[in-house]
């Protein structure tokens, strides 16, 4: 059997694919696994209160969920982020493509990051335009707001909105190029994000999930935790 060890000391330009699943180790919930966010109760399903509607239409509603949910915690990487950074360090891996929001894998010390879905470390005036970081939704409560009055929105994609055009030009360029794609943590089931991967051209794909997933049968899938299977390979 092929282990994950061969695959990337064959390789030298890795795209890793991640998702949700990478950081849960780090303690945040995922969407769609049992202990995921979509098992969670609340007055509206997630996918509708994460949506650009609903911003809008109940701005104090989204922002009970997202400080609740999605900035509620003091996580740091785990051991899936920091072996990336090192893999990345040693000229092996020459993009993180990340569904998440979280900043995990810049915090383990990655460079080449490329966040399909935004940050919640970057948030925008919606009136004036102005700029702010994390710290200052947290020091705020409920709807933040700017100095000019404006309210601030996370520069996270909703449901409803459009992925960042460079960052997508970006990611083709890095996954057409790369002779290994490690696929982790993640459902692919949100689109166009998953529908990336297709623009891969090399011959190798790892998979590195607790459940299967639809890729062709000739990926290698390694079934288990990805910070834990990560975490033993040599860079
Ligand atoms: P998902 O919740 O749909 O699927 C997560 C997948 O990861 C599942 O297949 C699950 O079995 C697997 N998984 C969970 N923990 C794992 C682990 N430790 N090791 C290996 N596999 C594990 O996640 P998704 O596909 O990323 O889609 C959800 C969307 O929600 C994304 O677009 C993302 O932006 C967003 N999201 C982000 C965060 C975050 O930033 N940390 C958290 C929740 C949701």
């Amino acid at each position: 059997m092929t282990d994950l060890q061969d695959l990337v000391d064959r390789a030298s330009r890795i795209v890793f694919f991640g998702g949700a699943g990478v950081s849960t180790e780090s303690g945040i919930p995922d969407f769609r696994s049992q202990d995921g966010l979509y098992h969670m109760q609340y007055k509206y399903p997630p996918e509708e209160i994460l949506s650009h509607d609903f911003f809008f239409r109940e701005t104090g509603e989204f922002f009970r969920f997202y400080r609740d949910k999605l900035i509620g915690y003091e996580a740091s990487p785990n051991a899936a982020h920091k072996k990336l950074a090192e893999l990345e360090r040693a000229g092996k891996l020459s993009a993180v493509i990340t569904q998440n929001i979280d900043g995990l894998h810049q915090a383990a010390g990655s460079k080449r990051v490329l966040e399909l879905h935004g940050s919640v470390a970057r948030n925008t005036c919606l009136r004036c335009g102005k700029k702010y970081g994390l710290e200052e939704i947290r020091r705020q409560e409920g709807v933040p707001h700017c100095s000019c009055g404006g309210i601030i929105k996370p520069d996270v994609v909703l449901y409803g909105e459009s992925l960042d055009d460079g960052v997508i030009a970006e990611a083709i360029r890095a996954l057409r190029s790369a002779d290994l794609l490690i696929v982790a943590g993640t459902s692919l089931a949100v689109y166009p994000a998953a529908g990336l991967i297709r623009y891969y051209r090399g011959k190798d794909v790892a998979v590195i999930n607790l459940d299967p997933l639809p890729l062709p049968s000739d990926a290698f899938f390694f079934q288990g935790k990805v910070g834990e299977i990560l975490g033993r390979i040599k860079a």
